[in-house]
């Protein structure tokens, strides 16, 4: 007999299985509720057709499917304003004693569980949070000097040695179904339509899916070619990534259940699956990365580099405009921000790209582009997007060195060597062969393309100017040493 009320807070864990607040609650013996806030703090900074609300609205839609199927009078709650007070609120309403929810690291979250846990306190009730979204989390892992790492490699030996098969395994949550509480009176059932919550539907990638159906059947194809993914990772026309970093995300599916998958085929021999396994211990060295070092989300890691001089002024805007509407002239680049426009997905190799683009070749502050990404990605993670920005700016802790400059040239011919990507985004491009695609101007004028324009920049001018810019902050430092 289960004794009083836990209530489940969903946040960025979409899903009603393998989810350690979940599991904590079944643990504590009391009926299990399960809310989720649409955040005013945070809704009200995006537009009126976001893909993102798009996507919760429609796994939460799944999640209180799920839980109907469990007990008819059962569903989720769904809440519209401040967490901060319709969290205590509701657990008062409840009578419930904790509030179980899973550990969000990033700044305003951390924020905004203090104030919840605070005010739940004061009416002696709990707030109680733990590990779910990575598989090892702030110090969890630290050098042998107990510093937090800042070097990947390092830090991925470091996983590889301490992880077991403890830390990848499911957590249980069979007994939901005895243990689901009734919805409270006064709770109307069923999802709220997005209008109500003041948004427009807005078209999801087809192949994306939602909730967790739409993440099994993404793994599930992955599953079948993670043994090719170190080969083919790298090429936007192929399909060599899982897809799977919105459901991440979200938590529509568990990085437990993804890293056992890519552990034990890596042990197994299985380069595809190890590479792949590498990648997902990139997302928890960001997310250490983030809670060790909350000061690098708005600005360099490295501070000397906030001493940079970037381009400003109506040249830079018109720049930067360009560059979010694909129209620099560069194929590559240009396919990867319609790319990303359109569907709200960009290739791994395209972001680095594409970054690298705005910062050093049209000198722009990579912040301008991390917020660009910010607003478009449907997979946007703060720690993610922040650390792949500041590899690609030269900024961050474990980053490109500062004089590597991608020739976005030389990399289409290399990662989309006939141009298969760039002509699916930029079809005025269809009718050129594989020698110029990558670079339409080299036809000269009389052949320029209906549509597309000539490069904004010169690659070797914009070199220059990049390794001038960043060797007057290095010399700056150097004096500054030499002066100490
Ligand atoms: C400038 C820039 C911005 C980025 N912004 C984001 C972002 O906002 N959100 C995001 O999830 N990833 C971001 N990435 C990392 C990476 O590009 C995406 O995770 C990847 O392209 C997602 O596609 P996938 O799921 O098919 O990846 P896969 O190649 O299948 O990788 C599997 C998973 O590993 C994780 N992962 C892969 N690469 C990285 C990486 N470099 N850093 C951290 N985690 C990684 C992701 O969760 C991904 O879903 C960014 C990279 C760059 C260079």
């Amino acid at each position: 007999m289960r004794t009083g009320t836990a209530l489940v807070w969903l946040r960025r864990d979409l899903r009603l299985s393998d989810h350690a607040a979940l599991a904590q609650a079944l643990h504590s013996g009391a009926s299990v509720q399960f809310v989720f806030v649409f955040d005013t703090d945070i809704l009200k900074d995006l537009p009126r057709m976001d893909r993102r609300v798009a996507f919760i609205h429609a796994t939460l839609a799944e999640i209180d499917q799920g839980l109907r199927a469990l007990l008819a009078d059962a569903g989720l709650l769904v809440g519209h304003g401040r967490p901060v007070e319709l969290i205590p609120r509701l657990a008062a309403e409840l009578g419930a004693a904790a509030v179980f929810a899973n550990h969000d690291d990033e700044p305003a979250a951390l924020e905004r569980d203090a104030e919840v846990a605070r005010r739940l306190a004061l009416d002696g009730r709990r707030l109680r949070t733990g590990k779910d979204h990575v598989i090892f989390e702030r110090s969890e892992l630290l050098t042998s000097a107990g510093k937090p790492y800042t070097i990947f490699t390092p830090y991925k030996n470091a996983w590889l040695r301490r992880i077991s098969h403890q830390d990848l395994m499911a957590h249980a949550s069979e007994g939901l179904a005895r243990a689901l509480a009734k919805l409270p009176p006064g709770w109307r059932r069923g999802m709220p339509a997005l209008a109500e919550l003041g948004f427009e539907p807005d078209e999801l990638p087809a192949a994306l899916g939602a909730g967790s159906a739409g993440a099994e059947a993404l793994f599930d194809d992955f599953e079948s070619r993670m043994d090719r993914y170190a080969a083919l990772r790298d090429f936007p026309a192929q399909k060599g990534p899982s897809y799977l970093s919105t459901h991440l995300r979200f938590g529509t599916v568990s990085i437990r259940r993804l890293a056992r998958s890519a552990y034990e085929r890596m042990l197994a021999g299985d380069r595809g699956a190890e590479v792949w396994l590498s990648e997902l211990i990139w997302r928890d060295f960001y997310h250490q990365l983030m809670h060790h070092h909350p000061y690098a989300m708005k600005s360099a890691f490295k501070p000397e580099y906030d001493a940079i001089q970037w381009e400003q002024g109506p040249k830079a805007d018109a720049h930067f405009q360009a560059w979010c509407e694909g129209r620099t002239g560069y194929p590559l680049v240009d396919a990867g921000m319609l790319q990303l426009r359109e569907s709200g997905y960009m290739h791994n190799r395209l972001r680095m790209v594409a970054a690298s683009f705005l910062v050093k070749h049209l000198g722009l502050d990579w912040r301008r582009g991390e917020a660009y990404f910010a607003e478009q990605l449907l997979d946007f993670d703060l720690a993610a997007n922040n650390g792949g920005w500041q590899w690609a700016a030269s900024t961050g802790c474990d980053a490109q060195p500062w004089f590597r400059i991608f020739n976005p040239v030389l990399q289409s011919q290399r990662f989309d060597p006939e141009g298969r990507f760039i002509k699916r985004y930029l079809p005025q491009l269809a009718a050129l062969d594989a020698k110029h695609v990558h670079r339409p101007w080299r036809l000269g004028p009389a052949l320029t393309h209906p549509g597309y324009p000539a490069p904004i920049v010169d690659h070797a001018a914009a070199r220059e100017k990049t390794l001038a810019r960043f060797a007057a902050v290095k010399k700056r430092l150097h004096l500054n040493i030499a002066v100490l």
